[in-house]
């Protein structure tokens, strides 16, 4: 066999040794990390959870066997699930993170000094709890800014109660559409989600690998087609997000947020003086260039 059969090979038989942790997020496939220490592992009620701290990625957050943040590659995403509705407004205020109980959310929000509130709904609390003592990194001291109130509920019931609340973007940070993840992928929660937006506000939500969960996408982007007078999807490569580039939904009543020129992002993220790993103006606008496989996803 080839050096790199040989290794692969090896590779498979170590899965199944002692000293490696694969992810269950699918049944016939599946990628596996080396452990270096398992950090916690506990079912929070909830959910189970797990910190490892690994060879090459340094500490992992697994929700039920699916990984949800690497310390190494979170920046990937969490920046592009903040900075680009956030420099699209251009003004808001208000700003609303449904889930993301690690914090890697709120961490980038902070930084935009414009925004005055921000609430993040979770509904185990035993994440926030953990990520606090395991993955500090993620949150970078964010849950104590003055700015950030925290509810520890059902997203979805959160936005069906608040009927005045008004916010100018709201964040899915998500699990996938399983267990209590799942209340965060039916019309019903994006109706109140738009109704919870204020005039030009912004839904974004974390929709899944196309490559390997298109009906995440397809399904997200029928149900915006019928809510939001602009609707899109935009791409984010996060290596562990194993399977291609990761999808987030974009749903707006104001068609101009998404048609920003990329000199005004430039502009407002000279202003901001936020320093970013992948986020750039130029990767912004051309995270909406769809290859023709995600484009045949989205509603004719
Ligand atoms: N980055 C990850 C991904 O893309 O899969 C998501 C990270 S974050 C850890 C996902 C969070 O959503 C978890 O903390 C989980 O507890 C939370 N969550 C799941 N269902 C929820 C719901 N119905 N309401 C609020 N939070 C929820």
């Amino acid at each position: 066999m080839s050096e790199g059969e040989n290794s692969s090979a090896a590779t498979f038989a170590a899965t199944a040794i002692e000293g490696w942790r694969v992810e269950t997020l699918y049944s016939d496939i599946a990628q596996a990390f080396k452990v270096k220490k398992v950090l916690h592992e506990s079912a929070t009620g909830k959910q189970d959870l797990a910190v490892l701290d690994t060879e090459r990625l340094g500490r992992v957050l697994f929700l039920d066997g699916v990984v949800q943040t690497t310390e190494a590659d979170e920046f990937v995403y969490h920046e592009m699930l903040t900075h680009v509705p956030l420099f699209a407004h251009g003004a808001a205020k208000r700003v609303l993170v449904i889930g993301g109980g690690d914090g890697g959310m709120l961490r980038e929000i902070v930084k935009h000094k414009e925004v005055e509130k921000i609430t993040l709904v979770e509904i185990d609390k035993g994440v926030v709890d953990f990520s606090k003592k395991h993955l500090p990194s993620l949150s970078d001291g964010a849950f104590d800014d003055e700015r950030v109130e925290v509810a520890f509920e059902d997203g979805a019931r959160y936005v069906s109660r608040f009927k005045r609340k008004t916010f100018d973007v709201i964040i899915v940070d998500s699990t996938d559409p399983e267990g209590p993840g799942a209340a965060l992928f039916t019309k019903e929660f994006y109706q109140n989600c738009k109704e919870r937006l204020g005039k030009g506000g912004i839904l974004v939500t974390q929709n899944g690998v196309p490559f390997l969960q298109p009906d995440e996408l397809r399904d997200t982007m029928t149900k915006f087609s019928e809510l939001f007078e602009d609707h899109s999807a935009y791409l984010a490569n996060v290596p562990t997000y194993y399977g291609g580039p990761m999808a987030l939904g974009w749903g707006s009543d104001s068609a101009r947020r998404r048609q920003v020129s990329e000199k005004v992002l430039e502009d407002r993220f000279a202003a901001a003086d936020i320093k970013t790993r992948y986020y750039t103006p130029a990767v912004h606008k051309a995270a909406f260039a769809l290859p023709r496989y995600i484009e045949e996803l989205m509603p004719k």
